[in-house]
């Protein structure tokens, strides 16, 4: 029980009934029970049971109990619990209802916000101090990894923005500041600030950030190392001076605080070519050990071992490394990955369809054939999960463009030959070529 409390609870007791009275100015050796004054020093004494209060000592105590009641409901506001019965196993269930394959990832993923919720939840204070668990994402174009992030803030209800990591430039040099980063979250929001400190930022194609040498540069780089640098405080934790419309910081422009330090950072980037940096660190590690462990790397899927070296090595500074403790990897999709995609998720791109064609009164049917053909296609595209919403598109538009106006059609029917002789007419058939 705090102070306040305490001086509530008493002045609750002495004003208990309507029986209160003012005292009887008559009674000798009165005086205030909670500062001591007689009755000459006071305007007004209040008798309760077996004491009396000074006016002086009511305002007090009426200012006590407001301040106590107010800073408790702000501390209430301010406090984010987990939903309850969340656990990492549920996170990651729920992440696959809407993601497909990546296991490792979303693993990592659930354990590392679960923990950052909690840590968030502690209100008590001792020695052991529970650091931020910002997450690093590895892995190619269109894999899943904003959709992981952006699902997780839809799970836990906080306010989620993605940037680009691609458009920050070191302060002082044309482009936007890092911390337009905190704007984007700030509008999500409402401008909530309370909301905002909670919430969730992706940022995206962090590589594109990596210092373009291993030695440290004798030119400047404005857009690598620089933005680096200017992300780490940010990332770890402190108050940031935002411009709430974003872009760059000028000095007639009122800027918001926003402290960054329950702010979950998730990164993710192709980092292209680190399989090279992963199988070179492999192979020295593997000399002077038999052919077995050699045996027992998967080759085809280097992008597994990823570690912080090698990413160090590819040009992330480790200040920068260390901020982002959870790293994990994203998988290539392939054709089976890409085929289920299509169905599986909750919002999966065929029942996005199925739900429009349903509106005009036509039940969708697509045969698995068809399904297998479109999921090869992106494959050969090489579009991955990103390019399947493209081709659908080249399938269906000529139907959903005709369909309205025939008020007789009651299923559609998309089968293997349908498809192929859509794509074959489409300007997507020119991509195999190029690519
Ligand atoms: P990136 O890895 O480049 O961030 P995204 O998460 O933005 O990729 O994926 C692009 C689109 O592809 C998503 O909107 C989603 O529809 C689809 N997608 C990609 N990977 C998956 C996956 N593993 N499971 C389900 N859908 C996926």
């Amino acid at each position: 029980m705090t102070v306040g409390h305490c001086v509530y609870a008493s002045f609750a007791g002495y004003l208990y009934t309507f029986g209160c009275q003012l005292l009887n100015m008559e009674d000798k050796n009165v005086r205030c029970s909670f500062c001591g004054r007689d009755k000459s020093e006071a305007l007004i004494l209040i008798a309760g049971i077996d004491g009396h209060i000074c006016e002086v000592c009511v305002e007090q105590a009426t200012d006590i109990v407001k301040e106590e009641l107010f800073s408790n409901k702000e501390k209430e506001k301010g406090k984010f619990l987990l939903p309850a019965n969340l656990t990492p196993k549920k996170i990651k269930e729920y992440l696959d209802e809407y993601v497909i394959d990546q296991d490792d990832a979303k693993k990592y993923l659930a354990v590392a916000v679960y923990n950052h919720y909690k840590r968030i939840g502690i209100d008590f204070k001792d020695d052991v101090e529970i650091e931020k668990s910002n997450i690093l994402f590895v892995g190619r174009t269109g894999t899943g990894k904003t959709l992981m992030a952006k699902s997780i803030a839809k799970l836990l209800n906080v306010p989620f923005a993605i940037v680009d990591a691609t458009v920050f430039t070191e302060a002082g040099y044309v482009g936007e500041d890092v911390e337009s980063i905190l704007s984007r979250l700030l509008q999500v929001c409402d401008y909530n600030v309370q909301a905002a400190e909670k919430g969730i930022v992706y940022i995206d194609e962090v590589d594109k950030i990596a210092r373009k040498s291993d030695n440290p540069s004798i030119t400047r780089d404005v857009s690598g190392e620089g933005v680096q640098q200017a992300l780490l405080k940010m990332l770890e934790g402190t108050d940031v001076n935002v411009p709430p419309q974003g872009g760059r910081k000028h000095p007639e422009q009122k800027l918001i605080k926003v402290n960054t330090e329950n702010i979950l950072f998730i990164c993710g980037g192709a980092f292209d070519g680190v399989e090279k940096l992963i199988a070179r660190r492999l192979n020295t590690q593997v000399i002077g050990y038999n052919s077995k462990e050699k045996d027992k790397i998967d080759r085809d899927n280097l992008l597994q071992y990823v570690n912080h070296q090698d990413l160090r090595h590819y040009g992330l500074i480790p200040e920068l490394l260390g901020r982002l403790p959870v790293l994990t990897y994203l998988n290539p999709l392939d054709v089976k990955a890409l085929e289920s995609i299509l169905t599986q998720p909750k919002n999966a791109i065929i029942k996005q369809y199925k739900k429009l064609f349903l509106l005009e009164g036509i039940e969708l049917k697509i045969t698995k054939g068809a399904l297998q053909y479109i999921a090869q296609k992106a494959m050969e595209y090489n579009l991955g999960a990103r390019g399947l919403r493209s081709i659908c598109e080249e399938i269906m538009t000529d139907a959903m463009f005709e369909m309205p106006s025939k008020k007789d059609i009651k299923v559609f029917e998309v089968d293997l030959h349908y498809v192929k002789e859509k794509l074959e007419k489409s300007k997507l058939s020119q991509l195999k070529v190029a690519s």
